[in-house]
């Protein structure tokens, strides 16, 4: 339960990519797309559903989100993000001296990971910002969601200002399934989205950022800089689009979240905020454990179960396709005889 990237590729994903129809995506046909069909395919079929006109297969959301601030952002410029987004906690190098010297700064949010419209308006006024980037769902915060109407009002104080907005959506499908509402609609007012296919979709490789024709041709130029062209990508494409193809099993994984938490007994070592549990993420807080988070993710490893701490007073479960009720029920007994034993020294 350490993360939904830990799905394999299915059997019908392995078929399609072992029919894959392949080309050098590295080369840029007259079009403006690369030469390899099943990533053009793949591409396409994105910026479809996303509502936006143009779509780049990259290896990964890390690279996606780096690529879409380099693309819009100078060196010494201003990006506007949460403190506690992926991209500024794990993507650190964009806002290093050392690789993309960006500079950061940060929103206010409620602790739900939900902006603050007021001090943004501020933050917007007092500065010079060239990108706003959000992220959905937000990952730190145990997977809550961003609405469309929240992010209409976010989008229409940024454009006040003429300030982009690129969505970090690496989980936007399991956001869109928990509010039923449309990719597309949550992206309505946003400049650039990037979505991975490695997370809860279950495919092994690769992440989709989606926008303008302008912004995706810079993009593509970007990628090639960062060495992020592949040749015949379509081999892992494949598997993108039969993951884009099936999401049915989010809403699955949503309920499961949810079945964890009641098979979880009450502690007064843990505490979880249930209204924090709307995706795939269970965020447990373990202030009160009287050791540090990492310390009993160790613990719960010694038991058999693998959990990730974020900081020293959070862990996050995270639920995924392959993860059976059965095992389920497994975690939640080693969660409760942990905690009891370490309530009980
Ligand atoms: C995983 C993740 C990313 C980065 O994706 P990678 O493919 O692991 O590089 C970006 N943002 C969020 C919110 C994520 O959870």
């Amino acid at each position: 339960m350490r993360s939904d990237t830990g799905t394999l590729p299915t059997l019908e994903m392995r078929a399609a990519m072992k029919h894959a129809v392949v080309g050098d995506d590295g080369r840029v046909k007259i079009n403006g797309k690369g030469e390899d069909p099943t990533v053009e395919q793949l591409e396409v079929q994105s910026a479809r559903e996303f509502a936006m006109e143009d779509a780049l297969f990259c290896s990964s959301g890390t690279m996606a989100n780096i690529i879409s601030i380099l693309t819009t952002v100078k060196r010494g410029e201003f990006v506007a993000l949460d403190k506690n987004s992926h991209i500024n906690l794990s993507e650190n190098s964009i806002f290093t001296s050392e690789f993309f010297g960006r500079k950061a700064l940060y929103i206010e949010t409620d602790s739900y990971g939900m902006p603050d419209i007021s001090s943004l308006e501020k933050l917007l006024t007092c500065n010079d910002v060239k990108l706003l980037c959000l992220e959905n769902s937000a990952a730190y915060y145990g997977g809550t969601c961003l609405s469309a109407a929240k992010i209409e009002e976010i989008c229409r104080v940024a454009q006040e200002f003429n300030v982009p907005i690129h969505i970090d959506g690496a989980r936007i499908f399991n956001a869109s399934t928990f509010l039923k509402e449309p990719v597309a609609e949550l992206v309505y007012h946003a400049d650039s989205v990037m979505f991975c296919l490695s997370k809860g979709l279950g495919a092994p490789i690769g992440s989709v950022l989606c926008g303008s024709k302008k912004f995706i041709a810079e993009a593509r130029k970007v990628r090639k800089a960062l060495g992020g062209n592949m040749r015949q990508s379509g081999v892992v494409a494949a598997a993108g689009i039969v993951a884009l193809n099936d999401k049915h099993h989010l809403r699955n994984d949503h309920n499961h979240a949810k079945f964890l938490v009641d098979m979880i007994t009450h502690n007064p070592l843990i505490f979880i905020d249930k209204f924090s549990v709307q995706t795939n993420i269970v965020k447990v807080n373990v202030a009160n454990a009287g050791i540090l988070a990492h310390e009993v993710e160790k613990g719960l490893k010694s038991h058999g179960l693998l959990v990730k701490s974020l900081g020293p007073t959070s862990l996050r479960l995270v639920l995924h396709k392959e993860i059976t009720k059965e095992q389920i029920k497994r975690a939640a007994i080693i969660l409760n005889s942990y905690f009891e034993e370490l309530d009980g020294q």
